[in-house]
């Protein structure tokens, strides 16, 4: 029996108006005895109407403290009897509203775009419900197309659908009215790049070669070639930068690129691209660094070899030069300041550090054998570091966590 999530939902967007109108249909099954489950919904959103067995209560109960999803409330869920262990339960939300947001989010629903996923939650979200799995209607002015993680199949001329089967953390919906598609295909891997108007030709051009590139790079450094193809969006904005979902690469507008740009273009989508692989730990917490810093390790390995190793030893001067003063990857509070420089800069040296400890060959080992097993903790992570490089390296990587 499948254990994850499963969302059927049917959408309406209009985007002059800004609206949606949604009727969500979640199948959970939860792992133990549940009394009382949280959603998180953009506070844009109002749910007019919730079916599900067993329900007490419901109602709005304050903001969420998620540290993605800052315009959120959570929706408090009870249930007389609880609901038991290993049972699917059908939970159906109708839920509306004119999504306005903040005008510098990731996420927003404007007649120019449209880009709904977790960071303005736009469907009824539990954070402690693991990983989703959906199908999505959407209906839409028939001169909009739409593209999202998962396939996207036009139904008629104004409906879309969005199946996605490989289980998620999200469901991401892009749309706009001059969404235009480019197919590459190098031997066995292939990339589609879907941009809007106004972007920058050699910029694309530089993406969709670095993405092939990349993806050839990391099939054959973790010896993992299930990923043969990908999707990259360009999203006509300039905040918020990009994000990765299976199969899916979001990136933010290239339309100011620069051709001296193009080394941290490619480092850019090289990290994003790495997260098809380093992705599953807690988002949420200093475990982050599970995810974050072997992306940008990655990216920074692609980057060595793609660009000379003097090229790679000068970033990384530069780098090691932000360190001192950093706090912990230990313990750090994923909202903090410095967060950033720690998960990523500080992270990706460590693991520099580390390989150097250790040597090149033990380092693939250590992050094939991760991906194997699926290592999504620190604590794990160190025996496995210990079982493939010995104690004293475990031993000296875990003060390095500490300090
Ligand atoms: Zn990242």
């Amino acid at each position: 029996m499948n254990k994850d999530n499963h969302y059927s939902i049917s959408a309406i967007l209009d985007p002059q108006n800004r609206t949606l109108q949604a009727v969500a249909k979640l199948i959970i099954s939860p792992k133990v005895r549940t009394e009382a489950l949280t959603f998180l919904l953009h506070r844009d959103l109002t749910i007019s109407q919730l079916q599900a067995p067993m329900l007490s209560t419901w109602q709005s109960a304050g903001k969420s403290t998620f540290p993605f999803t800052a315009e959120a409330i959570n929706w408090e869920l009870k249930f007389a009897p609880a609901l038991m262990p290993d049972t699917a339960y059908e939970l159906i939300f109708h839920y509306s509203g004119q999504l306005l947001g903040m005008p510098w989010g990731v996420n927003r629903l404007t007649p120019e775009w449209i880009e709904l996923g977790l960071y303005l939650p736009w469907f009824p979200w539990n954070p402690d419900g693991g990983l989703l799995t959906y199908e999505v209607n959407v209906q839409i002015d028939p001169k909009y197309s739409v593209v999202g993680a998962g396939t996207a199949i036009q139904q008629s001329e104004n409906i879309w659908r969005l199946h996605a089967t490989q289980p998620m953390l999200d469901i991401t919906v892009a749309a706009a009215p001059d969404l235009q598609q480019i197919d590459h295909t190098v031997e066995q891997t292939s990339i589609s790049l879907y941009f809007t108007t106004g972007e920058n030709e050699a910029a694309l051009n530089t993406i969709k070669d670095d993405a092939i590139w990349v993806l050839d790079y990391y099939q054959n450094w973790f010896q993992d070639d299930a990923k043969r193809h990908i999707d990259v969006v360009i999203a006509p904005r300039e905040q918020g930068g990009g994000y990765a979902r299976p199969g899916l690469i979001m990136l933010s507008t290239l339309a100011d690129h620069q051709p001296k740009q193009a080394p941290m273009l490619f480092k850019y989508i090289a990290h994003e691209v790495a997260h098809l692989w380093w992705a599953g730990a807690k988002v949420d917490s200093w475990q982050d660094w599970l995810n974050e810093s072997f992306a940008e390790f990655s990216s920074l390995k692609a980057f060595g070899t793609k660009l000379g190793t003097a090229a790679l030893e000068s970033y990384l001067a530069e780098r090691r030069q932000q360190l001192p003063g950093l706090p912990p990857i230990r313990g750090i509070d994923r909202q903090a300041e410095k967060a950033h420089a720690v998960l990523y800069t500080k992270g990706a040296i460590l693991l520099f550090d580390l390989e150097e400890l250790i040597g090149e060959q033990k380092m693939s080992t250590l992050l094939r054998e991760r991906l194997r097993r699926q290592v999504m903790d620190t604590d794990t992570f160190l025996l496995l570091l210990e079982e493939i490089a010995g104690p004293e390296a475990a031993k000296q990587f875990a003060t390095w966590l500490d300090c």
